[in-house]
C-alpha cells in the first residue's frame, strides 16, 4: 500500500535556520491551493490506490483549521481507497493550536500529530527564533492528549545556539515526561544563505565534536527512557515508529501533493516545482523526473543503512551478488571492534556511533557493491 504525503507550503514566519520552501500565510491563497490539492487528488491515475499512511508536513499544516483538514482528507478518501487503520499525521506548531482546532484535527480523522518542540530552554527558543515558549508546547502536548491523540511525537534539535550538553539532556527528560510516544531529534545544519549563515551564530554553536557527544549521550537518555533508536534521527516506544516515515527508509511507495512535494510511484521519482502561484493556476500538478528513475539497487544500501533494522544479508547478495555480499560483511566485522557496526547472521547494523559516521560507511559499501 501507498503513503500519501501533503505538502502546506505556509508558515507565520521564516525561522532563522529554515530553508525548506514556504511562504507566509495568506488565507485567500492557502483556499485556492486546497482547491488545487483536492483537484489533483481526483487524477485518474491515482483512482481507488490503496493507502495505508497520510501525512501533513511543511511548512506548518497545523496553519490549517480543523476544516481545512477535513475538506482534504475528505477529498483523499473520495479518491483513494484509504485502509480502515490508516495512520494520519499532522506537523504542528505549538502556537498554532488550541483545544478547539484539536478536537476539530480528531474529527477530520487525524491520528497522529508531531510537534515541533525543539527544546525545553526558553532561551534557545528564542534564540532559534521559534514563536512558542516551552509552556505553550508543554500545553499543546497536553491538550492533544485531553482531546484524544494518543500517539503523540515531538521533535527536538542538537547543536542549536546556547545549547550544551547540560541544557540538552535538561530538554529530554522534561520532553520524556510529557505524554508522546514518539521523539524526532534532528542536528541544526547552518544552511547556505539562512539568516543562521553568519560567524555570529556559528561561534554561538557546538563544534561537531561535542555535537557528535551530544548524539551520543542523547541517544543513551532516549534509549533509557523507552524510547528505543530505530532510525538514525528516530526514536519511539514499542509499536509507535512513524508508519509513513518508515516507507521512505523502507523505498516503499509515496505519492506527495503540493508545491515541492516528492513521491516515488510507480518505480518512478518525481518531485513538484516550488511555485505555490504556479501550483495552484495549473490544472493539474507537473510531476517532474528525478535525474535518476528508482532502482532498489542503488538505494538500498543508502535508505537501508539510517535503520536500525539495518541490511540484510540475504538481500545483499540478491542485489550485488555472493561476493560483494561477502566482502561487505568482513569489511563490516572491522566495524565492529570499534563499535560502530553489528553483524549477526542474518543482518548489519550501524550503532549510534555508526550512525555518526554513516556517510563514509555507505560510501565504502556502495564502492563494495560497483555502484557509482
Ligand atoms: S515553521 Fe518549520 S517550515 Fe516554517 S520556517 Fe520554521 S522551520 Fe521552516
Amino acid at each position: 500500500m501507498t503513503g500519501i504525503y501533503i505538502h502546506i507550503p505556509f508558515c507565520l514566519r521564516k525561522c532563522p535556520y529554515c530553508d525548506f520552501y514556504s511562504v507566509r500565510i495568506d488565507n485567500g491563497l492557502l483556499e485556492s491551493y486546497i482547491d488545487a490539492l483536492c483537484r489533483n487528488f481526483r487524477a485518474e491515475k491515482y483512482r481507488g490506490v490503496k493507502a495505508d499512511t497520510i501525512y501533513f508536513g511543511g511548512g506548518t499544516p497545523s496553519v490549517l483549521t480543523g476544516g481545512q483538514v477535513k475538506r482534504i482528507t475528505q477529498g483523499l478518501y473520495e479518491s483513494f481507497d484509504i485502509a480502515d487503520d490508516a495512520e494520519i499525521t499532522i506537523e504542528a506548531n505549538p502556537c498554532t493550536v488550541d483545544r478547539d482546532k484539536l478536537l476539530q484535527y480528531r474529527q477530520a480523522g487525524i491520528n497522529r500529530i508531531s510537534f515541533g518542540v525543539q527544546s525545553a530552554d526558553d532561551s534557545e527558543l528564542k534564540a532559534l527564533g521559534r514563536l512558542h515558549d516551552y509552556e505553550g508546547a508543554r500545553r499543546a502536548v497536553t491538550l492533544a492528549q485531553d482531546v484524544g491523540f494518543d500517539n503523540i511525537s515531538c521533535d527536538i534539535m542538537l547543536g542549536t545556539p546556547e545549547q550544551n550538553m547540560v541544557s540538552l539532556l535538561y530538554s529530554a527528560g522534561k520532553i520524556c515526561e510529557l505524554p508522546i510516544k514518539h521523539i524526532s531529534a534532528y542536528m541544526l545544519k547552518i544552511e547556505k544563505g539562512t539568516a543562521f549563515d553568519c560567524e555570529e551564530v556559528r561561534k554561538n554553536t557546538a563544534d561537531d565534536e561535542l555535537v557528535s557527544d551530544m548524539y551520543l549521550s542523547l541517544t543513551e537518555h532516549l534509549n533509557g527512557r523507552g524510547f528505543e533508536q530505530y532510525e538514525i534521527s528516530n526514536y519511539a516506544r514499542a509499536g509507535y515508529e512513524s508508519r509513513h516515515n518508515l516507507k521512505y527508509w523502507l523505498g516503499q511507495e509515496y505519492i506527495g501533493f503540493g508545491a515541492a512535494a516528492h513521491s516515488l510511484f510507480d518505480k518512478k521519482r518525481y518531485y513538484v516545482e516550488r511555485d505555490v502561484q504556479k501550483y495552484i493556476s495549473a490544472p493539474l500538478q507537473e510531476e517532474i523526473p528525478e535525474e535518476e528513475a528508482y532502482d532498489e539497487r542503488q538505494e538500498y544500501i543508502m535508505l537501508r543503512v539510517r535503520l536500525k533494522s539495518g541490511l540484510e544479508k540475504q538481500r545483499l547478495k540478491e542485489l550485488y551478488g555472493d561476493l560483494a555480499a561477502e566482502e561487505m560483511v568482513r569489511f563490516c566485522r572491522t566495524l565492529e571492534t570499534g563499535g560502530l557496526c553489528r553483524v549477526d547472521e542474518k543482518k548489519i547494523s550501524l550503532t549510534p556511533k555508526g550512525f555518526l559516521v554513516s556517510n563514509s560507511i555507505i560510501a565504502r559499501l556502495c564502492d563494495i557493491a560497483g555502484l557509482s
